[in-house]
């Protein structure tokens, strides 16, 4: 086993006997197996796609099987044997179907295209897996580990990619190009022959593709569930039972309300879920009373005090603990091998969440873990709304700076940072931020700059884009040419694959001096991070003073203690 697919990768370098995450080795095997088939099925595809051939079926599974393989998604090895098998069936298929129409292939193909299972078979797959997977980059030149590590970036991209598209395709179809995106991305994996240059390139255009896919999830949503707007979330449980769902399946949550509605079972957001509580369709339910916990990484501990059903719809599941594993659902690609799984939608059907909702009903009411409100709802509207009293803030001197503050949390303990970070800001500065990074600081009062809060919580890491439009607007309302002159800073907390993408797409617009922590991709090979530095100035996290002083241009009065600190960082 050898994973540093996330952020909580053993020692920033890879988890090699077991995952961080609750990955076996067996699963990560298997999780190596479905990337070394997909490859292959895709090579197919980007030539069908190249002669008009594409299959509409083909793409939407590709996708699926992409985004199965996101941390915290998919533990189930059943699953994976079936998705594996498919993949393969698939592949078959669409090369007879480039034959018939006179394609011709190379004599040499790779072996991802031509491997084929001898049984469908958990243990013929492992085997399998474990010598088709991601090779320790200490063991190469250089040169060779800086390809391999910007392919497996791109493969880490790609996933994610595959995460918006599934998050997408559940509500309307998907353009044919953004399939075609990845079937293209998948293919190139395998050219033996690439240069640095082209695989950051393609990478960065992971990044683009991300911005598009976001915008089409934010029309798929705010076309069913409405434009969102700020919208203060309570934090408290009532005293009935409940359910909580945490991920980001809206249409989940939408069919448990309806089914819920006047049973006396309450629902409750949990993580990223959080800014559903600010559309407009969902406010209608009296029983969608508050949020639920911290971020996904807190749910071992805080699951068992809900002491009813939980429901979990897609990425940032952990193996659920004795207390209540037997009252964990999952639904769409999201598995643990015993686990309930709530079966899919038929066409034009809700799914059926009876069998929760009655288990809640026998339940008590959760335990309190949080008083008071927070808000969330800064979404495009809103946002843009605010361009021009931000600009004339800016104008009037009443503000200095925008820290967009964005991406996940996780478990790593340095995480504090970010809410040191917030709290040492000066007071004529705003925050924007999305993700569920904002569990670290969005209980803090902070105040606002003439009417306009300083913390401004636009929701999912999924709504990234909006910010970058809104700075866009900025740019234009202070009529500023370059971007990154605007008075505006990027500080991104990476977890998994979805944070990759606000990377790349950040890098892609050539915004400069983007901080990221609390540790840097371990993916970032030498010769990456290098050409990184040398035309972006990234940078990982330093010390809050620090990085203030590098964000804002200003020096902090530190105290003896930090400035202690910050020597023996830099001697080290
Ligand atoms: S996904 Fe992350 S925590 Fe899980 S095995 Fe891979 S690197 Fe480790």
């Amino acid at each position: 086993m050898f994973c540093y697919h996330c952020q909580e990768a053993k020692k920033n370098i890879a988890c090699d006997t077991a995952g961080i995450c609750g990955k076996k080795s067996d699963i990560s095997s298997l999780h190596d197996l479905l990337t070394y088939s997909l490859k292959g099925l895709s090579y197919y595809a980007h030539q069908a796609d190249e002669l008009n051939l594409s299959d509409a079926n083909i793409n939407q599974f590709t996708a699926r099987a992409l985004y199965s393989m996101l941390t915290n998604v998919n533990f189930d090895a059943a699953i994976f044997v079936q998705l594996i098998s498919e993949t393969i069936q698939r592949r078959e298929f669409l090369k007879r179907q480039l034959l018939t129409h006179g394609a011709k292939f190379k004599q040499l193909l790779p072996e991802e295209t031509l491997w084929h299972y001898a049984s469908i078979d958990v243990a013929e797959f492992t085997k399998k897996g474990e010598s088709v997977g991601v090779m320790p980059e200490e063991e190469m030149s250089e040169e060779i580990a800086d390809i391999h590590a910007a392919r497996e970036m791109l493969v880490y991209a790609l996933k994610g990619l595959g995460a918006l598209i599934e998050h997408i395709q559940v509500l309307e179809p998907v353009a044919a190009e953004h399939y075609a995106f990845i079937h293209k991305g998948l293919a190139f994996t395998l050219e033996p022959e690439v240069d640095l240059e082209s695989l950051l390139a393609l990478n960065f255009d992971c990044g683009q593709q991300a911005i598009a896919l976001m915008a089409c999830l934010e029309k798929a949503n705010t076309q069913r569930f409405g434009e969102p707007e700020p919208t203060k979330v309570h934090l408290e449980p009532s005293d009935r039972p409940g359910v909580i769902v945490t991920g980001h399946d809206f249409q989940d949550l939408h069919d448990l309300l309806e089914q819920s509605a006047g049973t006396g079972v309450d629902i409750y957001t949990h993580d990223e879920m959080l800014v559903a509580h600010s559309y407009p369709v969902f406010k209608k339910y009296f029983n969608l009373v508050a949020n639920y916990g911290g971020a996904w990484q807190d749910q071992k501990t805080q699951f068992g005090k809900f002491k009813g059903p939980v429901l979990v719809t897609s990425n940032s599941l952990q193996q659920p603990k004795k207390g209540y594993i037997d009252m964990t659902y999952t639904s769409g690609m999201v598995g643990w091998t015993g686990l309930k799984h709530i079966d899919n939608r038929r066409p034009h059907e809700a799914k059926d969440f009876s069998a929760i909702i009655e288990q809640a009903k026998q339940c008590p009411a959760p335990d309190t873990l949080n008083t008071g409100t927070v808000i969330t709802g800064y979404g495009r509207q809103v946002l843009l709304s605010l361009v021009e009293p931000i600009a004339a803030l800016f104008a009037s001197d009443s503000l200095q700076h925008i820290v967009v503050l964005a991406g996940y949390d996780g478990r790593h303990k340095e995480r504090k940072y970010y809410t040191e970070l917030v709290q040492a800001l000066p007071s004529d500065s705003l925050i924007i931020t999305a993700g569920d990074t904002k569990y670290r600081f969005n209980q803090l009062d902070l105040g606002e700059i003439e009417g306009i809060p300083r913390l401004l919580d636009v929701g999912q890491a999924h709504d990234f884009h909006i910010i970058l439009d809104f700075l866009k607007a900025l740019q234009e309302e202070m009529d500023v040419s370059d971007i990154n002159e605007l008075p505006v800073s990027f500080n991104l907390a990476w977890y998994e694959q979805q944070s990759l993408l606000m990377m790349l797409a950040l890098f892609k617009q050539g915004l400069k001096n983007v901080i990221i922590g609390p540790t840097l991709p371990p993916f970032f090979s030498a010769g990456i991070l290098k050409q990184l530095t040398d035309e972006l100035s990234v940078q990982g996290i330093s010390t809050v003073e620090q990085d203030i002083a590098a964000m804002l241009g200003i020096e902090l009065a530190l105290e003896p203690e930090a400035e202690a600190e910050i020597t023996a960082k830099e001697s080290a």
